[in-house]
């Protein structure tokens, strides 16, 4: 890309410090000009929405600068790492709106080369393996104020390294036994450069390779030399990884020649309020049964966001809202379901759900008597047009909206008072029916015939609207109903809890018998349809959802809806 097809790629937005960092290496004809990035999950679990801001960090700046994103799984320890997995990471990044193309890559595919790099490092004298266990090790490692000590192997000469380094990938030596290490310094004030593991003994079976191989590169003996290998021009990270960096400087300059190096820029995780972002705490949930999954709709998963009904645009949203700066955060939940709420109230089709019910009998209604009332189904979307909901003698309203004494300012429902049915007439209650116990069983109303829209009195204002659908027609529907997972804002911080402990327990509120309009109970039958349950919220059908069972998900709830029912009057 030439320099002036940068200038000329600028918008008006601000480039944020890692978009600088690129468009600088770019002008400045840096790897001749080339721009390659890649995302590097390791396929240990399922992604969550700290990756996705990594995602569109990776596949966005390769985007804006005409470069290219490589999909790379990390697959190193094959301990904990499954096709599952690679399988979900791939559907997750699809979703989110990204391509890889034919670029997809293994850090496993450069076994052989890490080999032949560790091979010749040994034989150079820069790597030995080392006998002792990894408690020693560790013990050894002195502390960021006082060096560490030489391990008593680090002298052994290469060819004894040599023979130890073939005979550990052939199988001989036990898992934890013996490891290959760099030959750095143990005096070093970085500590990643105090003899940092290259190599260990893992016996149990890859995913892709097999039993070919018996030792497994580190982290730090991979990164960098994968991305070298793949042509990556900038390896864009989170924060942890900046003391890392001389060392992937270090294991790079093993490789390259100085015509290109892979660049490593390091940006803030995303943490959010009131869930955990580590996958081996997720994966605790999950395996404990203290959710459903990975894809339940209270994980912070992209898959439980996916089935609780959040859109990949909200989710891009969010995380452009909260910019990418080199300080550690902790980001409110409350941010992102601003901007689930924003994209939905976009795109979602308004339809009555009631989730409690009240009977309500219109006395002064015919009783075989049906009328189709005109609705719309968003108003936000002039594409969207109208739907017909039949009307008839016996409604449901919701159980909230009327009180039998209400205080001054309940503009709902009471006795003797008169509320607007939503894009029907205006109702008055006239009786409450109760039951032996004292509990009310239904109201007795009557309507106004004139009110429905189009004639006369159909302007008249009275100070409530009410949301309803006719009982006969309504069709039964389970709703789950999700509150946030844990009941801390920030259980990473607690580190003297368990954080199983934390858990919400009202997490989760099952709904049944909730009341819906016909026209939802047909389109309901089309997965990851979004709808607005007028004054509720915003609902998806859950995956769980048959035909004759529907079962929804509410993404999120509808805030303000009350208020801005009574400007509407
Ligand atoms: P671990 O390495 O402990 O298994 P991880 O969350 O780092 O967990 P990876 O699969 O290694 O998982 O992550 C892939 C990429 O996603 C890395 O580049 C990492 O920096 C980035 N990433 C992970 N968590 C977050 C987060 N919370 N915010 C932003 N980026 C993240
Ligand atoms: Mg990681």
């Amino acid at each position: 890309m030439e320099a002036n097809d940068i200038e000329k790629t600028e918008d008006k937005r601000g480039l944020n410090f890692v978009e600088e960092i690129v468009f600088n290496d770019l002008k400045e004809g840096k790897n001749g000009g080339r721009l390659n990035t890649r995302f590097p999950p390791e396929p240990n679990g399922y992604l969550h929405i700290g990756h996705a801001k990594a995602i569109c960090m990776d596949f966005g700046v390769a985007e804006r600068f005409g470069g290219t994103c490589n999909l790379r799984f990390d697959d190193t320890n094959p301990v904990k790492e499954d096709v599952e997995y690679v399988d979900s990471i791939r559907e997750d990044i699809h979703w989110l709106g990204f391509d890889w193309a034919d670029r997809e890559y293994y850090a496993s595919d450069y076994f052989p080369q890490l080999f032949d790099l560790a091979v010749r490092l040994i034989k150079e004298g820069k790597a030995y393996v080392d006998d002792q266990s990894s408690e020693q090790i560790a013990a050894q490692k002195g502390s960021p104020t006082e060096p560490g000590q030489n391990s008593p192997y680090r002298d052994r000469t290469p060819e004894e390294n040599l023979d130890l380094f073939m005979r550990m990938n052939a199988g001989e030596f036990d898992e934890g036994s013996r490891v290959l290490r760099a030959k750095i310094d143990m005096a070093s004030p970085n500590m990643h450069f105090r003899d940092p593991i290259m190599y260990r003994i893992i016996k149990t079976p890859h995913h892709r390779t097999g039993t070919t191989w018996k030792v497994y590169p580190m982290y730090d003996f991979a990164h960098g030399q994968s991305d070298f290998f793949e042509g990556v021009t900038h390896s864009i990270c989170t924060l942890e990884f900046v003391p890392h960096r001389p060392l992937y400087d270090y294991f790079v300059d093993e490789l390259s020649d100085g015509t290109y190096r892979p660049r490593q820029i390091e940006f803030n995780r995303l943490n959010l309020t009131y869930t955990v972002m580590s996958k081996r705490k997720l994966l605790q949930l999950v395996k404990e049964g203290l959710v459903a999954g990975w894809d339940d709709p209270r994980m912070p998963t992209i898959c439980g966001m996916r089935r609780r009904g959040y859109t990949p645009q909200s989710i891009r949203n969010f995380i452009n809202t909260i910019g990418y700066t080199k300080f550690e955060a902790l980001n409110s939940m409350s941010l992102l379901e601003h901007a689930v709420r924003d994209d939905l109230n976009r795109i979602a089709t308004r339809v009555m759900a009631v989730i409690n019910p009240l009977r309500v009998v219109i006395t002064n209604y015919p009783e075989d008597k049906v009328e189709m009332v005109e609705m719309e189904s968003n108003p936000e979307d002039p594409t969207a047009g109208m739907h017909s909901m039949p009307f008839s003698r016996e409604i449901f309203i919701e159980r909230d909206d009327f009180m039998e004494n209400p205080p001054k300012k309940f503009f709902r429902l009471a006795p003797g008072s008169e509320v607007r049915l939503k894009g029907a007439y205006i109702i008055k209650c006239d009786e409450v029916i109760k039951d032996a116990d004292g509990n009310i069983t239904e109201l007795r109303c009557s309507y106004d015939p004139d009110t429905l829209s189009g004639m006369p009195g159909a302007s008249r204002k009275v100070k409530g609207t009410l949301h309803w659908v006719s009982s006969a027609h309504a069709v039964d529907a389970e709703v789950r109903l999700y509150d946030r997972l844990f009941s801390v804002e920030n259980p990473a911080a607690e580190t003297e809890r368990d954080f199983r402990e934390m858990l919400n327990p009202d997490s989760l509120k099952v709904v049944k018998g909730v009341k819906l309009e016909p026209f939802a109970a047909e389109l309901a039958k089309t997965q990851g349809t979004k709808f607005q349950f007028q004054r509720i919220g915003y609902f998806t059908p859950d995956y769980d959802s048959t035909a004759d069972a529907l079962v929804f998900n509410r993404t999120i709830a509808l805030r303000d809806s009350w208020e801005k029912e009574q400007k509407k009057g």
